[in-house]
């Protein structure tokens, strides 16, 4: 069995193999025409670019040659690597080194080989530039001997070419993200523990927004001058780089200076700067995240994600700097699982379900109502609230199809109860009506079930209303005409703008629990609450107490004049079936109490 030697200086050179040949599978068109030219120029059917890697030799480039690899044991350049000097093999049959190598005594069948190798430096090959020939020839002469070494210099500025636009950020000519990963597993490859931090000048929406409203320029010299003062912060030999539009990244060995690193950074970053004349504030944040041997070795972007996860987390931090938390991080985590499995839960059979809460009218009891409220059983995480995934999913495009959904299964509920008599509310969001789609999709909907726009009812919250006033109001009016009536919810938490209320078209006003939850009969809350509710009763609409949890607080609602009531002391949200079973149960009792 053929073993190709071994340069004393190994380890070395295979982290310069490493660092120099990040770009292995990208084939350089320059590389290519050089070896065709040293095929023309030496006369020989083959030409290569061969770098030998730890069991393997691949080729960056080729002329005359199929295989893109070979193994090191057979390999010629993995002899050519051992000297500074070109290596030359004039009849390989004759070469104890050679003569039964399969590439001799098999196909192609070489007997000349003149290899030059790939130097970094005076002492580290990290292949070799060499011609190949099936028959055997004279050796080079010095002039030509010059030449191959020529065109293996020429072949290695063509591979640092390559190699610096591999490593280097266009943008800003840092180092970039993929260099970062090549430094820290060289570091972890030597066992050294570092520090990342991930150095974030504005929330990437921000940076959207700047290109959007000030142009490409503003946006990039925006960039280098955050860029230039993170870099003054930096001592000597610490290494910046990009990692992504708006993200830069600095690698410390030493732990010790990185709490005043970062400060210096946050408070050279919280300076206004000033760029083509505009000051602009940027909104910077600082991840800390260590990377330890050998653990984080395998994983690469793993180290990445924490330092970015805690950035992102930094910047709701008075001092903007954060250390890597597991436990922050592995709620970031469940929402990006959730957000990652709410597609799958929408298309699934049984994932996503509805419950329907009664409501009550005050002061008869009856129901006529309920509210609609999203389920969802998640197959690994179980029951999740709508409460944790909704605000979730409204940062997302699936949003809309959630409220689709939600409104499809209402309206399937009430065409399997037709002949009763209740209505279903159901939660929108802001950007459902934003546009006509979602109101477009319930009115044609409902008629393609023949079930009578009376039958529901539309819920959201006040905050909402603020930031989209006219396309929400024209989706709102168009609601009413078709006869759905509209309620506010969680009224009394938010900013209430009466004069802004009145004019939007809702008949319903969903009082907060937390109002009816504080307002202890005498206190001054209680008058408050009172007085919210008279004046809501006077403008004409229709008050519910939400959250009604005793018997001692649904009496208080009642006598404050709310003309509906929801909540556990009333029934809990149940299944579409417990519901129906419920309200023909409460009818009859009703009936007979009648
Ligand atoms: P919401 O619209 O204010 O719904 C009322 C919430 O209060 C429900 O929580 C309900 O279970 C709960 N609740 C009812 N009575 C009581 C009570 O007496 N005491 C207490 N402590 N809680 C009571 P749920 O179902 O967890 O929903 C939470 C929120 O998620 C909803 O608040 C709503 O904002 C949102 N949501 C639920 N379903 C949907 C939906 O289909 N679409 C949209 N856009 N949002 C939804
Ligand atoms: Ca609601
Ligand atoms: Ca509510």
């Amino acid at each position: 069995m053929m073993v190709a030697p071994v340069p004393i200086n190994e380890q070395d050179r295979l982290a310069e193999v490493a660092e120099w040949c990040v770009l292995h599978h990208e084939p350089s068109t320059e590389l290519k025409a050089l070896v065709d030219l040293a095929r023309r120029y030496f006369g020989v059917p083959t030409c290569v670019v061969s770098i030998v890697g730890e069991c393997q030799q691949w080729f960056a480039a080729r002329a005359g040659l199929d295989a893109q690899t070979m193994p090191r044991d057979i390999s010629f350049c993995a002899h050519t690597i051992l000297q500074a000097q070109p290596m030359e093999v004039l009849d390989a049959t004759a070469d104890i080194r050679f003569a039964r190598n399969p590439l001799v005594t098999g196909e192609p069948g070489v007997r000349y080989y003149c290899g030059a190798p790939l130097m970094v430096g005076q002492r580290i090959a990290i292949g070799s530039f060499c011609i190949i020939d099936t028959t055997t020839r004279p050796p080079l002469d010095d002039a030509q001997k010059a030449m191959l070494v020529a065109f293996a210099e020429t072949a290695m500025q063509i591979i640092s070419g390559l190699r610096r636009n591999v490593f280097t950020d266009q943008d800003t000519g840092l180092f970039n993200r993929l260099k970062l990963e090549y430094d820290v597993s060289a570091a972890l490859g030597r066992w050294q523990p570092l520090t990342l931090l991930a150095v974030d000048i504005m929330p990437p929406e921000a940076l959207n927004d700047i290109i959007r409203g000030l142009g490409y320029n503003f946006a990039h010299d925006l960039t280098l001058q955050a860029m230039a003062r993170i870099a003054a912060q930096l001592d000597g030999g610490l290494c910046l780089y990009k990692i992504s539009p708006t993200r830069f990244a600095v690698l410390l060995e030493d732990v010790g200076n990185v709490q005043p690193l970062c400060q210096r950074i946050v408070a050279a970053l919280q300076a206004p700067a000033q760029c083509h004349q505009v000051p602009v504030l940027l909104d910077a944040g600082i991840g800390i995240a260590p990377i330890a041997p050998p653990a984080d070795e395998r994983n690469s972007l793993e180290w990445l994600r924490r330092a970015v996860a805690a950035a992102d987390s930094a910047r709701r931090n008075v001092g903007r700097y954060a250390w890597y938390v597991p436990e922050v991080d592995a709620a970031q985590r469940r929402a990006l699982l959730l957000l990652a499995s709410l597609g799958h839960a929408l298309l699934s059979e049984g994932e996503l379900s509805l419950h329907l809460q009664p409501r009550i009218e005050l002061p008869s009891g009856q129901c006529r109502s309920a509210e609609a409220l999203l389920r969802w059983h998640h197959p690994q995480l179980g029951n999740v609230s709508p409460a944790e995934f909704i605000p979730l999913a409204e940062k997302t495009a699936l949003m809309a199809s959630l409220s689709l959904w939600v409104m499809r299964a209402v309206v399937g509920i009430l065409d399997s109860t037709q002949g009763m008599d209740f209505s279903i509310s159901l939660n929108v969001t802001a950007r459902d009506l934003e546009s006509p789609t979602f109101m477009d999709a319930l009115l044609s909907t409902l008629q393609g079930a023949a079930i009578s726009p009376r039958r529901v009812q539309l819920e959201f919250t006040e905050s909402v209303l603020i930031e989209q006033p006219e396309a929400l109001q024209l989706q709102l009016q168009r609601a009413q005409q078709a006869g759905i009536d509209i309620a506010i919810d969680d009224f009394g938490t938010g900013y209430c703008n009466w004069v802004y209320l009145a004019r939007i078209p809702a008949s319903i006003v969903k009082l907060d629990r937390s109002l009816v939850h504080h307002a202890l009969p005498g206190c001054r809350e209680a008058l408050l609450v009172q007085s919210v509710i008279d004046l809501a009763s006077n403008l004409k609409y229709r008050v519910l107490a939400e959250g009604v949890e005793t018997a001692h607080q649904l009496a208080q609602v009642s006598a404050w004049g709310c003309a509906e009531a929801q909540g556990f002391h009333i029934a809990r949200p149940m299944p579409v079936a417990d519901f129906v079973q419920w309200f023909c149960n409460t009818r009859q009792i009703d009936q007979v109490a009648g």
